[in-house]
C-alpha cells in the first residue's frame, strides 16, 4: 500500500516539528516546511531515514504555496494530510499594538490557512478523502491580555473549520483543530518567567505539555479511527482551560 502524503508547515522546530517526527514514524510520507534553506535542510535531515523531505515556505506567500503544491502533486501524488501548524505571535495590549503586528499575525496564522486548505481540498475531494488539521490554541476560547491579534487567528480558525467541515463533509474529508495549552517550545520560551510560573499555577497537570503530546493528538485525527470527527476542537492543555 502507497505511503500517505503529508504536509506539515512550520515543521523546523517545536509543535510542527514533532508533528512531522511522529507521523514520519508511523509510515507517513512527510513533506515539512521551514522559512529558510537552512530549516528545509534540518527537516530534510530528520526526516531522511524516513525518505521525508524538508521544503521552504512562507505561509503568506500564494505563488510559494502555489509552487510548492505543483511540487508535491506532481512529484508525489495529492496531499493527503495536511497540517496547518505555521504560527506566530506578535504580543501588545490593544492600545499600544501596531497596525504591522496585527497584519502580520492574521496573514500568518489564519489568511494562510485559508490559502493553504483551498489548495489542499481540490485533491482531497477528488479522492473522497482527506484530513486537514489546524493548530488553534487554548486562548481561542479564554482570550489572553496582550493577544487580541493572536487570539482572534485562532478563533478564526476555529470557525473556519467547523464550516469548512460543513463544505466537505460529504466527500468524507474532515477538518478539525487541536487546541494546545502551554506547551515548551521556542514561542513560550519568550514569555517571562514570572509569568510563565503565574500561568503554569493555572494548569491541574502542573507542568508545561510537550510538542509530542499535541503529535499524539494530531495523529489520532489523521488516522482512520477518527473518521466520524469532523468541525471539532481538541483540547490539550493540562486543563488550564476546560
Ligand atoms: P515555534 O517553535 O515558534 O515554531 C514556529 C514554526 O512556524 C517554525 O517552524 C517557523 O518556521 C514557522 N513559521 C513562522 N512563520 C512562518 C511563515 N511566515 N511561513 C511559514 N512558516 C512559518 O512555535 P510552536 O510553539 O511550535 O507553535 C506551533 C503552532 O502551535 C503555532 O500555530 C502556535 O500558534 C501554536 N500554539 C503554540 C503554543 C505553545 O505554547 N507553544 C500554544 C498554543 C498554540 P521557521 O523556523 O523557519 O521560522
Amino acid at each position: 500500500m502507497s505511503r500517505t502524503i503529508t504536509l506539515v508547515s512550520g515543521a523546523s522546530r517545536g509543535i510542527g516539528k514533532a508533528v512531522a517526527k511522529r507521523f514520519a514514524k508511523e509510515g507517513h510520507f512527510v513533506i515539512g516546511t521551514a522559512t529558510t534553506e537552512k530549516g528545509a535542510a534540518l527537516i530534510d535531515d530528520y526526516l531522511h531515514d524516513s525518505g521525508g523531505i524538508g521544503r521552504v515556505l512562507d505561509v503568506r506567500d500564494p505563488e510559494q504555496i502555489d509552487k510548492l503544491f505543483e511540487e508535491i502533486e506532481s512529484v508525489y501524488g495529492a496531499v493527503q494530510v495536511l497540517v496547518n501548524n505555521a504560527g506566530i505571535t506578535k504580543d501588545g495590549l490593544l492600545m499600544r499594538m501596531k497596525d504591522e503586528d496585527w497584519e502580520s499575525v492574521i496573514d500568518t496564522n489564519l489568511t494562510s490557512v485559508y490559502r493553504m486548505s483551498k489548495r489542499a481540498v481540490r485533491g482531497m475531494m477528488k479522492a473522497r478523502r482527506g484530513r486537514i488539521i489546524n493548530i488553534s490554541s487554548v486562548v481561542a476560547k479564554m482570550g489572553n491580555a496582550g493577544q487580541s491579534n493572536y487570539a482572534a487567528t485562532k478563533a478564526g480558525l476555529e470557525g473556519f473549520s467547523r464550516t469548512l467541515a460543513r463544505e466537505i463533509g460529504s466527500r468524507q474529508v474532515t477538518i478539525n483543530c487541536v487546541a494546545p495549552g502551554l506547551i515548551e517550545t521556542d514561542m513560550t520560551d519568550e514569555l517571562d518567567e514570572r509569568l510563565l510560573n503565574s500561568m503554569l499555577d493555572a494548569v491541574p497537570i502542573g507542568r508545561l505539555g510537550q510538542p509530542e503530546d499535541i503529535a499524539a493528538a494530531v495523529l489520532f485525527l489523521a488516522g482512520d479511527e477518527a473518521s466520524y470527527i469532523t468541525g471539532a476542537v481538541i483540547p490539550v492543555n493540562g486543563g488550564m482551560y476546560m
